[in-house]
């Protein structure tokens, strides 16, 4: 955009109203604000942080209010990702500043660096306290401190005590503002552990301290970097004459990257020829600089990660950029560890257990093109990359590629929409690729590229369906784990081989029910049973997080005739324990990791061989490479078919697939017991015999009979209230609205949804399935509409585009 002097600018804000406000830019704003800075602007009596989408001199016909601070010097979304931007508010029909606040880096960044300052009012107010009697009053003093220079919210807290208080009376009386400002990130506040030190070319000049001249005489004797707490030990005072000197530029200090990044280093493969075939296809395309879409589609254990290597060598030697999206839990040091020993500090990785200034940091290291190689989550696929080559989306069938609150994207279409702005490559990975991407690859949409075995001819593991109502009959006895699961487990003990036992359900005991009238415990917020969690002695809802101890009697009857049905992952590793005292065992879930690095750090045990077995929900299945796993038992293949969703199927298929191909990954061939009372369902059974294929065909008949996708365009429209009866009023003249719909499009609804009652709100949803996409996306617009009309609360009505779930 060419550099000039506009008098106003539109600006897109984080609000529910879809639609851009002009302001007007005052004299010192005019030469410096440019599409895509942030703005603050005042907003009815809020003042927010939004983003400007366009600066000109038409004057509007309403008066304008002018824009009060300009927050970034340089645009934090250039043209290619505001255009992204704007796709994402149409397709998934949400309001473009939401969109853009959630592709902004430093959201949770800005949010924590809260800055205070005077309003006029509060200005004049300040004034009159300069003769006024109470100087100890903690809002006197403050507006007294303000009176002086803005100030942040850390620092007034730390001098009054009750600042929070007296803030938060004076912002009621308007007499001060917050504001959301980006603060810098400063290396020379970052503790010793991770910094590393440097020294630059440059000669010291005036006077150094004594520590100083130390540390820079030692680095002159040990070139290269050093870690400053290392250097702490071996030189007197290292870390002050450290930042001494880094503030004189004698030094540079960097900080380091997390430990979590450090994994083991290996040399590169030599392509083997189904891995040799696909990357020459991909290699071409990038080459040719056009936009294509691959669906790498191998067997688990075929290798597709080196060839994702090999496609970003060759996006980088042709002077482009990469990205690499990854399910949020596949990101283990394992996978950062191959992408750092490849490319070294050339890998920016946009990691959610990163802090925000750890954040900041790689995505300005990206933004600069320092950092040509991006790591990273869903959100990942906004990452400011210059020049970009290519996208990789590491198991794109993966769920957690969709975000479950507004915007609802899902991460792996939009990574196609933002390479198809850049001409760049596609590369979908998984070896139970998505219905929808396999369907497109049939249909020349993408282009199917195929590793049907697994590295140096390693057997796909063998896979034995143990029939639960058959082992009942023949033990009498309602147990966990079959007689031949316990043989198996006991025979890797005996060998000191390794074993994982999946069950997709967390807690101890699935719920509670009552013997005399048959009552199931349930959560006061959700109309869903509580999950027994003995670690905690609680009830928990697994939902909403709501949490009740267990009851001694009744709630309905009063009788004391409680009783626990149903088994989850801590009492599968209780009875474990039971049955094999001498195991060392491991227990990874939701409960057990609820941060990332306590998560890597129970498979960095697993994997380093400190436990026998390894226990977890589906968090286990996903994409682990452990070659000394060669069982894997699956304690029930059934808790999800029964869910009423129409992709129930699909993720049994999924799930039971790439469990078992954790087995087995190694020069020892592995074997995978699945207990099932469901022996001769499809997804089932063919994921037992892993044929994709079959499934796939058999699959996609029951989605054409049906018109699910991806023979329709699909939407959900929840409506939701906190009182049933106006949740139900509402969806009725919503549907009355929206009937009778046009033709091609079906709409379901409104029912109650599969959970009536979600964090205490009632729910009510429509399902439309569409045979054209603009037609849907007319409809949604018009259920939009008829909610703005009828003046619903902004949250009342959610859409969900392309939904994963339909609970
Ligand atoms: P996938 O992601 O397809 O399940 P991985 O990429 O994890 O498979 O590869 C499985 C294993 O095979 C890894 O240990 C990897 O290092 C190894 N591997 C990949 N390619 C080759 C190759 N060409 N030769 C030898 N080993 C390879
Ligand atoms: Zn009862
Ligand atoms: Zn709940």
């Amino acid at each position: 955009m060419p550099d000039g002097s506009y008098l106003y600018c539109d600006v897109s804000l984080p609000i529910p109203l879809d639609q851009p406000f002009t302001y007007a830019l005052p004299e010192t704003l005019r030469h410096r604000v440019k599409t895509g800075c942030r703005v603050l602007v005042p907003f009815g009596n809020r003042r927010l942080t939004g983003v400007t989408l366009r600066c000109h001199d038409d004057a509007p016909e309403v008066a304008t209010r002018e824009a009060l601070r300009l927050i970034d010097a340089e645009p934090v979304l250039d043209a290619e990702l505001l255009a992204l931007g704007k796709w994402i508010a149409g397709y998934y029909c949400a309001p473009l500043g939401e969109v853009l606040r959630g592709m902004l880096p430093l959201a949770a960044e800005i949010r924590r660096g809260k800055v205070y300052s005077l309003t006029d009012a509060g200005r004049d107010a300040a004034r009159q306290l300069l003769f006024d009697s109470s100087p100890e009053d903690p809002t006197v003093q403050i507006l007294r401190m303000l009176d002086q220079r803005p100030l942040s919210a850390a620092y007034l807290e730390r001098k009054l005590p009750l600042a929070a208080n007296a803030l938060r009376a004076l912002e009621r009386k308007h007499f001060v503002f917050a504001e959301q400002v980006q603060t810098e990130r400063d290396p020379l506040r970052a503790s010793s552990e991770r910094l590393r030190v440097e020294r630059t070319g440059v000669a010291p000049a005036g006077k150094l301290a004594k520590p100083e001249r130390e540390l820079l005489a030692f680095l002159e004797l040990h070139p290269g970097s050093h870690n400053l707490k290392e250097l702490e030990s071996m030189v007197r005072d290292a870390s002050p004459a450290a930042r001494a000197l880094a503030r004189k530029k004698l030094v540079a200090l960097r900080v380091e990257p997390p430990a979590i990044l450090a994994g083991p280093v290996r040399a590169p493969h030599v392509l083997n020829a189904a891995q040799a075939a696909a990357f020459a296809q991909i290699r071409e395309a990038i080459a040719a600089r056009e936009f294509r879409t691959f669906l790498l589609h191998g067997v688990t254990g075929s290798g597709k990660t080196e060839v994702y290597l090999n496609a970003i060598d060759a996006a980088l030697a042709g002077g482009r950029s990469a990205l690499l999206l990854v399910p949020e839990i596949a990101l283990t040091p394992a996978v950062a560890g191959q992408f750092f020993s490849r490319f070294g500090d050339r890998v920016a990785i946009l990691h959610s257990a990163f802090s925000d200034s750890e954040r900041s940091d790689q995505w300005r290291r990206i933004r600069s093109g320092a950092a040509p190689v991006v790591v990273g989550t869903r959100s990942g696929v906004f990452a400011p990359i210059r020049d970009l080559g290519l996208i990789v989306v590491d198991e794109e069938h993966d769920q957690s590629y969709k975000q479950e609150e507004t915007p609802r994207y899902n991460g792996r279409d939009v990574a196609i929409v933002r390479a198809q702005g850049a001409g760049a490559c596609v590369v979908l990975g998984s070896a139970t690729p998505s219905l929808e991407s396999r369907y497109n690859a049939e249909r020349g949409k993408y282009t199917l590229l195929e590793l049907p075995n697994r590295i140096e001819e390693r057997p796909m593991p063998q896979v034995e369906l143990i029939d639960m109502r058959v082992e009942f009959l023949e033990t009498r006895k309602q147990a966990t784990f079959s007689r031949g699961l316990v043989e198996a487990i006991e025979h890797r003990l005996d060998n000191g081989e390794q074993t994982i036992v999946l069950l997709n359900r967390r807690g101890f005991s699935s719920f509670v029910a009552c013997r005399a009238c048959g009552e199931r415990v349930q959560c006061a917020n959700c109309s869903v049973t509580l999950t027994f969690h003995r670690r905690d002695r609680r009830l928990l809802c697994h939902y909403c997080n709501y949490a009740e101890r267990v009851p001694t009697h009744c709630p309905k009857c009063q009788s004391e005739h409680i009783y626990f049905l149903g088994v989850g992952s801590e009492k599968v590793e209780d009875e474990l324990h039971r049955d094999f005292p001498k195991a060392r065992i491991a227990r990874l879930d939701r409960d057990t990791a609820t941060a990332k690095r306590q998560y890597e750090a129970i498979l960095q045990g697993f994997r380093e061989g400190s436990y026998d077995i390894l226990v977890g929900t589906q968090m286990i299945a996903k994409g682990h490479d452990i070659p000394n796993v060669t069982l894997v038992g699956v304690v029930s293949a059934d808790v999800g078919l029964g869910l009423p969703d129409f992709r129930a199927a699909e993720r049994t298929f999924q799930l039971l697939t790439q469990v078992a191909g954790r087995a087995g990954r190694g020069s020892l061939p592995g074997i995978v017991l699945i207990q099932t009372i469901n022996p001769d369902h499809y997804a089932v059974r063919m994921a037992a015999a892993q044929d994709y294929q079959s499934f796939y065909e058999k699959e996609l008949q029951f989605r054409r009979m049906m018109h699910y996708p991806p023979f329709s365009a699909m939407a959900n429209i929840l409506v939701r209230s906190e009182q049933q009866e106006r949740a139900m009023r509402m969806s009725t003249e919503l549907g009355h609205f929206l009937m009778p719909p046009p033709e091609k499009i079906k709409i379901l609804g409104p029912a109650e949804a599969p959970v009536t009652r979600l964090k205490n709100e009632y729910r009510y949803q429509f399902l439309i399935k569409a045979a054209s996409r603009k037609a849907l996306n007319e409809l949604l617009r018009r259920a939009q509409e008829f909610a703005r009309e009828q003046k619903w609360n902004a949250t009342a009505l959610v859409i969900d585009v392309d939904p994963l779930t339909l609970l």
